[in-house]
């Protein structure tokens, strides 16, 4: 027999754990669909997805199925050998992009280290070494591996990490004038989130995303596409590109992708996957059959035409609530994103503020996120129901009318 579980609560975290996080007072036990239950028994609605990962919804019964039927054949077996999960996750994908290539990481950082080394390794064998610039963008999420987060374009994330990798220029994001200036002979890769996800959900624009594909076509470098967020159905087709009538050569993606399950993927073409030859890269847990088969069922259920359509349906609906909180309580200046990546930034008088909504939320028990001070993130579950959307939309107005109340008291 198992020993009992050992009590823990939030204060066992700041005992036990590393301090790099700050996470919430609330510590969840329960998910089933869009609800969440914490120690207490407290229900939430989920807004977050555990930052957009969780698509559909906690403990989807296709995703228990698949993970434990998948648990009781084969977990493990490294990439000495391959793997039917895998190989069935990678020609899914495959049809489902531009991409005839895959390779498989764990999280989004390892996929973007994957695709940063493939970029350089790609330029440096057909043009020599002076081909390395990667340019990127301000304010830009990449993740946390010392590459990842160089080439990411928010300084705090690198400060005491020096020396940093070189070779890579940030650009401001949406500037088409000064990505044409940039791009040369010298430039690798330009790197771009279809919408800045950590950055503040920040769609970029169609002029901007067909002027880098334009520029890296004619300067024989590549547009890699930064998908961990964005992907996976989040903006309302399976992958956002599609939106923008743009092809990257090399496509990154995870968060959704597992439905929770950590597996990420690094897409491209033939022509751009002969650079990773034999030996130039790897990765011990990638591609396993565990997390791969649970993907698969993910990815099987995200590309349903009815999950598209809800996701559109219900981003609409999320749009409209928002809209109309904003214009109740003064809190939000508009909403922005696409499908269900939605971002409330913050109007002027409530700068800085997004948190004490996302608090508030929280008390009112609606799970929000913020995307950097000034806005208010909203990324639920791709199957949210009308109904759970109209309960979360009026626990998040009970919130803003708790805290517009507030300021009122305090300025009376
Ligand atoms: C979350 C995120 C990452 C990092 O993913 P991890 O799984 O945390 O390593 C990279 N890029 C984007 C756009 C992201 O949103």
């Amino acid at each position: 027999m198992n020993a009992p579980a050992l009590p823990v609560s939030r204060k066992t975290f700041d005992e036990v754990m590393v301090p790099n996080y700050a996470p919430n007072e609330i510590v969840p036990v329960r998910g089933e669909g869009s609800r969440m239950w914490d120690q207490n028994g407290r229900e939430y609605l989920d807004f977050a997805c555990g930052i957009a990962v969780t698509g559909l919804g906690h403990c989807h019964p296709k995703l228990v199925a698949a993970l434990t039927e998948q648990a009781n054949k084969l977990w493990h077996l490294s990439n000495v050998m391959t793997n039917e999960p895998a190989l069935r996750l990678a020609k899914r994908l495959t049809e489902l992009s531009f991409a005839s290539k895959v390779f498989f990481a764990n999280s989004g950082s390892e996929a973007n280290e994957a695709a940063f080394k493939l970029a350089r390794k790609h330029a440096s064998s057909r043009h020599g070494s002076a081909k390395h610039e990667i340019i990127s963008f301000f304010n830009a999420f990449h993740g946390r591996t010392l590459f990842a987060v160089s080439v990411g374009g928010q300084e705090k994330y690198t400060q005491g990490f020096e020396p940093l990798p070189g070779g890579i220029t940030h650009l401001p994001f949406n500037d088409v004038a000064a990505l044409t200036k940039a791009v040369s002979s010298r430039t690798c890769a330009v790197v771009i989130e279809p919408v800045q996800g950590e950055g503040g959900v920040m769609p970029a624009t169609p002029e901007f995303l067909k002027a880098a594909r334009e520029l890296c076509t004619r300067h024989d470098c590549l547009l890699i596409l930064d998908e961990v967020q964005t992907g996976n159905g989040r903006c309302g087709t399976y992958f956002a590109y599609e939106q923008y009538g743009v092809t990257p050569d090399i496509l990154t993606t995870a968060k959704g992708l597992g439905g929770g399950i950590p597996v990420a993927a690094m897409l491209t073409t033939d022509a751009v996957a002969t650079s990773l030859a034999f030996g130039t890269h790897g990765s011990t847990y990638g591609g396993n059959p565990l997390a791969t088969a649970v993907a698969l069922a993910a990815v099987n259920e995200i590309a349903l035409p009815e999950t598209m359509a809800n996701v559109k349906a219900r981003g609409e609906q999320m749009r409209e609530g928002i809209l109309a909180i904003a214009r109740r309580y003064g809190v939000f200046d508009g909403v922005r994103g696409m499908g269900l990546l939605l971002g409330a930034p913050m109007s002027a008088s409530w700068k800085g503020r997004a948190k004490d909504v996302v608090n508030a939320g929280l008390r009112h028990g609606v799970w929000c996120l913020v995307a950097g001070a000034d806005v208010v993130r909203l990324v639920p579950s791709l199957v949210i129901g009308e109904a759970d959307v109209e309960e979360g939309l009026r626990r998040l107005d009970a919130a803003c009318a708790e805290l517009a109340g507030a300021s009122r008291a305090a300025n009376a």
